[in-house]
């Protein structure tokens, strides 16, 4: 089962510039059917643990200060091939390297501000969405 799923959030920018919505729809229209979902904030304990593997680089500080900002949208998602299909939908991190029709060419404004969290393994996915949502929370 976790192979099927991911994880993904919608990040500060993309929340304050109004895009849930159309992000939502890219997500559904791109086949991935909504498991959990929430409007939530990360704390900056949160974001620093959320991405310590960065801890190290030095946009880490900015990184942990966009992201605990503002609230954001958390959410569990499930289709075959999830975090490899999701990556794909969701396009390069960096939006002037991402390809037409995934979500950063249409919301993202920058490497840093691109608009949408994707998981990067299985077990990743497992590790985010068990943070947000416990199991009564996901369909
Ligand atoms: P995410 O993990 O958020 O889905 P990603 O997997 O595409 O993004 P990572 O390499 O994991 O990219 O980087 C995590 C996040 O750190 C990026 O999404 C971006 O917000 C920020 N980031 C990455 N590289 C840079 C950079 N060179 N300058 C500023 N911010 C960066
Ligand atoms: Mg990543």
């Amino acid at each position: 089962m976790a192979t099927n799923r991911t994880f993904t959030m919608i990040k500060p920018d993309a929340v304050e510039n109004g895009h849930i919505g159309g992000i939502l729809n890219m997500i559904t229209e791109g086949g991935f059917k909504i498991v959990s979902l929430k409007l939530t904030q990360l704390t900056v304990a949160d974001a620093q643990k959320f991405y310590a593997v960065h801890s190290e680089r030095p946009f880490y500080g900015e990184l942990v200060a966009f992201m605990s900002r503002g609230p954001i949208v958390a959410a569990i998602l499930e289709k075959d091939n999830a975090v490899e299909d999701f990556r794909t939908l969701i396009g390069a991190t960096n939006p002037a390297d991402a390809a037409e029709g995934t979500i950063r060419k249409k919301y993202a404004k920058s490497i840093g501000e691109n608009a949408v969290h994707g998981s990067d393994s299985d077990e990743n996915a497992a590790i985010e969405g068990a943070f947000h949502f416990a199991g009564r929370e996901q369909f």
